[in-house]
This record gives C-alpha cells, structure tokens and sequence, in this order.
C-alpha cells in the first residue's frame, strides 16, 4: 500500500478529508505530527509543521527520491514542491516562486535553505566551474545574512529580523548562473533595545572571520572559520559596552584567473549605549567623553566633529546657517538613531557585496540565453503581539498583500486554465482581503497617507494627531475602529489603541512611536560627518551627506512609504511567477519535538486560511496532465491502452482508461489536458500502478 494512502499516517493532501472542518483538520494535522510525518499538502500547497528535532529526511537519498518525480508520487515533502517549481521553470519556461509564511519560529527559513539545498543538488549534472561557483555563493550566503540579520529572540533563537526575497537565475540547460537578494525592513531597533531574554544580532556576539575560498578550476574547498568572542562590559546596571568586530574576507578563484575579491573590513563597534548627555547650566554636553575619542577613530574622522554631530544641528533659516545645540533628549535620540541607521546601511551594503559576487556574470546568458527565474520569499508572517506596534503595523500589511497575491493567483491561474481548455468553472466565495489592503495603502485615504500627513503637519506632529486623523478619515470603516470611534467595546482598553480587523484576526495597535519611526529621522549632521569619514566604505554608504546643509531640500521619504512601495514592487515581481507556497505551523511555543498544543496550532490553521485553501482546492480540480504524459504513466493499468492504443487519439484513450477504472464523474477533458478533481483518484491509479 502506498504511503500517501496509509490511514495509519493520516492523509497525505487535506483535500482528502471525508468533510472539510476545522475539527477534521486538526486531527489530521496533529496525526501526521505525532507520526512525523510533517509535511502534508492542500494540493501544490505544503503545509509543514516545526518538528523541533533533526529529522532523517534531507539527504541525498531523498532528494533522489524526489528528483524528476510528480508531486503525487511520493509522500509530501519540500523537495517536492522545489522540483515543482523548478520543473515548470525548466520544462514550460515559466519563471516561478515559492512564498514560504508562518510565524516567528515555524520553520520558514529551515525550509527555505532546505529549497535551495534540493536545488542546488539536482543541478549542474555536467558539473561546470562557473554553475558550481554560483551554487556555492547561493547556499554561503545564507551564513552572512543571518550573521548580521538574525538575533536571538524569546520565540525563535535564530530569528530572521528582516525579509528576504532571493531570484535564481538558470540558463537553458536549467543550471543556476546567477542571483539576486532583496532584503525587506531590518528591526534595526534591536541594536539599540532589546526584549528581557533576547539579545542584539548574532554579529554583535561573534568575532568572524568566515574565509570561504573556492578553486573552481579542479576542485573546490572551502574553509569557515567561526570564532566566537564576546566583549560585554557592563559598566552600570543600564549602561552596556558591546564590542564588536566583524570581518567577513570572501575570495573567489575561478579557473579563467578573474578575481573576484571583496574584503570586507565591516568593524562595527557600537560604542552609542554607552554615551551619555548631561547639561551644565544651558549646555548640553557629553558625560563620558573618552568615548567620543574611540567613536572618532573607529569611524575615521575627527573627535571634534564627533562632538558636534552628537551635541548641535546644523540648520538652515532663511540665508543663514545656524549651529543649534540639542537638548540632552535630542542628543540622546540622534546617538540612537545614529547607531540604528549605521547597522542599517551596513546590513544593506552587506546584501549588495553580496549580490555582486552573485549576479549573473555572462553577458550571453543576461541578453540572448533563456533565462528563467526561481524566486524563494521567506519573510515574517502575521505578528499579535501583547503591544503591537508601527513594526507590527508593517509587517501585517505584507501579509495583507500577499494574501492578496494568493487570491489573485489561485484564482486567476485556475480561471485561465479553465477557459483556456474549455472547463466550465463555478466562482468559490471567501474573504477577498482587498478592502483591507485598501485600508492601509490606498493614496490619500489609507492608514500610510494619514501617517505621513501628520508626519508632515506644521503644527504638532504627535502620535495623537495621527491618531485623530485615522478617526476622522476611516471613522465608517468596517475593519477599522478605535475606543473614540466603539466608546464601549471593551477590549479597547486605552485611547492611544486602534483596532485593525485583519484577514487573520483583529489586532490592536498602539499608536504610540508611530510618528518618530515613520520620520525616521537620521540629522544631517550625521550623514555629512560620516560622508566625510577617511574610511572609504563609510564614505561610499552615506553618499547623501555630500549635500550641504543649504542644499537638502527634499525630505527623505518616510518609513512607511518606503516599506509600501518596496511591498508594492514583490508583489508585483511575484504576481508574474508561477507561485508555489509553504505554509509553516509552530506546534508549540517550548521548542518541544513532542507536544502539539491544539489551540496554538488551531490559530495559525485558521490564520493562513488553510481551511479555505482546502475548499477552493476541492471546488476545483486537483490535478492536470496533458494526455500523452497521462497514458504515459498509467497505460499499463488498462488493456485497452497497454501496450498501445489504437483509438484515434490520445485524449480518447485517456477516456477509455478513465472509464475503465471507474472514475468518469471526477475526471474532465480540456483540450489538452485531463483534469482530475480529486486527489484520491490519483492515488488509486498510482496504487493500481503500483501493484502492476
Ligand atoms: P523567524 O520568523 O523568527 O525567522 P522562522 O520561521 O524562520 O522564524 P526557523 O528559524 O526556520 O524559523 O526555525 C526555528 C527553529 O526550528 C530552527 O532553528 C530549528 O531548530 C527548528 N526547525 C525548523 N524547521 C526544522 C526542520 N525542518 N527540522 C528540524 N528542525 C527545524
Ligand atoms: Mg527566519
């Protein structure tokens, strides 16, 4: 007996379910997970739930298991959807992408390395110098990122505290020859304030010298050296001294002996927590100003200057330039916006080192070859947290918008599919979550335009304004409410709250911190004293502090029109790929291999939409197979088709075998293709196979 048909480990697709509820889903979810088996699918969705310990399934016997086969023919896995993917870029040429979601914790980045490591493994048979290059830098580049971009938090001890979308671009001959990495919304903040029990990024920790050098031409090797010292001097039960020193040196060798040489030499010592301001009579000045001597060395530059960045504004009135000192509050929120914004640029200039050792080189390929793209977004799912916040605010917008994307392109792939082969298809109704995308990004009326109009006002700028603003303007909207707007509901607690009804749940956010992390604000002064910085790399990531103070006219866009178009953008660049998804469940919030805790799973289930997954999948139909492939793998369940046929075409030898075995009311025929509603029937016919 096949596996996907074992009772014994629950069913293998949810489509299978005798009825679709919540109830049924959850057993079935929970079986498999006691079974480990922790994968099952909603047709080409994979649904994974965090087995939290090493499980015996990533090696290369699997992946050859996997290699080459239908989805259908072997129990559900993220090799399978990874050769789906990477089937219908090589076969069909189309490019596609694989949207990997779920919470903080779920197993999102897990499965994205376990992607690409499936990827790189069934690639580059022929074993070329250029492709193997390419292959490595794809995989390495995952321990830089999560170096500089992942942190220790209560819920994940590897948290990823940035989105990351990476392309992978193949030539004809299906091998990767190249890619690129978007990063998405770094919580910078971390560097400067962390939760009890969670700690700063990884880089802050580790002193690394990670040496990778590869000699393409007759073999490769490759050596990382990690080695891990902390320097944490507590000086006072508030003031904490980290230093860190991070030096990422990458050497490439190929065998035509162009170099490709990036030296990173990225010390990074944040000395910022550890200044203070205090005020002598009506100046402000800086306690402990040794400090200022070690900041002014490390970022090449005088101390003087150091100084006054910290302690004055440059500002411009009318034709004149004036130095205004900041009050000791100012001062210490330029420290903290000085430290945020420099790991920042770092952390981007690290991704952009990263994408020249990785883009496509051969000019050949870039204009004339075939080039087809594999995309993987591993980025933060839905976030309720105790107080949510402007970060929480963004990140459950991108997941508004991609939960558009699903709807939009299931909906639109099936539509197309149907029309083109001539299939009668009946609309399945769910939550369209558009209105509330709306909500946030729509010019002028949504949540974004309402922030940055208060952000903008000549008068107050508070968060109360912002806040009395979405009052005025959303005040009959359906999915937005405050305790101004609902004085007696009662879980609006305070009148700094609003409530969003999201797709996934209502989630109350505090407008509080709304406006400064919308401004952003870095004072010029810091740009151009980084700008003038004798170290080179400094210089070339500030190039906007070139601009005297007399010059800057423009406002820098603001936090969360940046985050909106950035957003806008993947999801276009996603809308045109053909999309496979991962839906990642964390099974309990102890790390625990054994306990599903029923409530938090049913959550998430309910979150991501499975349950709705589920019934559009059902409506439609599960499966499709252009004849020839179809009577290539099943003829030989049938006399009429084994060994060959000799009705006058395909498709009438597929309707033969169908009716054969039965399954005539589950089964339609496109012009093209057979489409098969259930994913029971084919399990039959690959059980029927089998026993052959
Ligand atoms: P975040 O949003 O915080 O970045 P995430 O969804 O990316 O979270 P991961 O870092 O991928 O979560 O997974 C968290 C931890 O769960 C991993 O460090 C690992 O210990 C465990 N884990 C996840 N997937 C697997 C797996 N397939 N096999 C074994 N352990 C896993
Ligand atoms: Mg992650």
């Amino acid at each position: 007996m096949a596996e996907h048909e074992s009772l014994e480990f629950g069913k293998a697709d949810f489509v299978l379910l005798d009825s679709v509820s919540l109830e049924e889903f959850m057993a079935n979810l929970k079986l498999r997970f006691e079974k480990g088996r922790i994968y099952t699918y909603i047709g080409e969705v994979v649904v994974s739930v965090n087995p939290y310990r090493a499980m015996n399934i990533y090696g290369r016997d699997t992946i050859e298991q996997y290699k080459g086969r239908e989805l259908y023919e072997r129990p559900p896995h993220l090799f399978a959807i990874a050769d789906a993917a990477y089937k219908a870029m090589k076969r069909r040429n189309k490019d596609t992408c694989i949207v990997i979601s779920g919470e903080s914790g779920a197993g999102k980045t897990e499965a994205s390395k376990y992607i690409m490591q499936y990827i790189a493994a069934i690639t580059n048979p022929g074993q070329r110098a250029e492709v193997e290059r390419v292959k490595n830098m794809l995989l390495k580049s995952n321990c830089v990122l999560e170096a500089f971009g992942n942190a220790k938090t209560n819920r994940n001890d590897n948290s990823s505290r940035f989105g990351k979308y990476m392309d992978i671009n193949f030539d004809f001959k299906g091998d990767p020859i190249g890619g690129h990495i978007n990063n998405y919304l770094l919580e910078k903040s971390r560097v400067i304030f962390q939760q009890e029990g969670e700690r700063s990024f990884h880089s802050f920790y580790q002193h690394t010298h990670t040496h990778t050098h590869t000699h393409t031409h007759t073999h490769t090797h490759t050596h990382t050296h990690t080695h891990t010292h902390t320097h944490t001097h507590t000086h006072t039960h508030t003031h904490t001294h980290t230093h860190t020193h991070t030096h990422t040196h990458t050497h490439t060798h190929t065998h035509t002996h162009t170099h490709t040489h990036t030296h990173t030499h990225t010390h990074t010592h944040t000395h910022g927590g550890n200044l203070t301001f205090g005020v002598d009579g009506d100046t402000t000045l800086i306690e402990n100003s040794k400090v200022v001597a070690v900041i002014g060395v490390l970022l090449a530059t005088k101390e003087e200057n150091v100084e006054k960045a910290l302690l004055y504004r440059t500002v411009a009135t009318g034709r004149d330039v004036i130095d205004k000192q900041h009050t000791t509050q100012e001062a210490s929120y330029g420290r903290d916006a000085l430290a945020k914004a420099m790991y920042e640029r770092m952390f981007c200039w690290i991704v952009g080192r990263i994408n020249d050792v990785i883009e496509v080189k051969n000019y050949d390929a870039k204009v004339h070859g075939k080039n087809t793209v594999i995309g993987v977004l591993d980025i933060y799912g839905f976030e309720i947290f105790q107080n949510n916040s402007f970060e929480q605010f963004c990140i459950n917008y991108c997941n508004e918008k991609l939960q558009q994307l699903f709807i939009q392109l299931v909906l639109r792939q099936e539509q197309e599919e149907y029309q083109r082969e001539g299939i009668p298809w009946k609309h399945i109704d769910y939550f369209n979550n558009q209105i509330i995308v709306d909500l946030v990004e729509l010019q002028h009326k949504g949540i974004f335009s309402v922030l940055d109009e208060a952000c903008m006002n000549v008068g107050k700028v508070t968060d109360e304004v912002f806040l009395q603003g979405l009052n005025s303007k959303l005040a009959k909207h359906a999915h937005y409410t405050s305790r101004k707007l609902s004085p007696t509901d009662k879980s609006l607690e305070f009148d700094r709250d609003f409530r969003i009804r999201h797709y996934a749940g209502d989630v109350m956010y505090s407008v509080v911190g709304f406006i400064d992390k919308n401004k952003d604000t870095l004072f010029q002064d810091f740009k151009r004293l980084l700008y003038n910085s004798s170290n080179p790399v400094l210089k070339m990531m500030w190039p906007e502090g070139k601009l005297s103070i007399t010059e800057v006219t423009k406002r820098p866009l603001t936090a969360a029109t940046l985050f909106k178009n950035s957003m806008i953008a993947l999801v276009e660049n996603l809308a045109c790929k053909e999309p496979y998804y991962v839906r990642c469940i964390k099974p309990n919030d102890v790390k625990s291999p054994l306990l599903f805790e029923h409530e938090r799973c049913r959550h998430q289930v309910e979150y991501l939409g499975l349950l709705e997954n589920v019934r559009v999948r059902r409506a439609g139909f599960a499966n499709r197979q252009d004849y020839p492939r179809f009577l290539q793998r099943y003829k030989m369940i049938s006399e009429f088709t084994w060994p060959n046929h000799d009705l006058p075409s395909d498709k009438e030898a597929v309707k033969r075998l169908v009716q054969g075995c039965g399954f005539e009311h589950d089964v339609a025929y496109g012009k093209t293709k057979v489409f098969v509603r259930t994913p029971r029937t084919l399990f039959c016919l690959e059980e029927q196979r089998d026993e052959m």
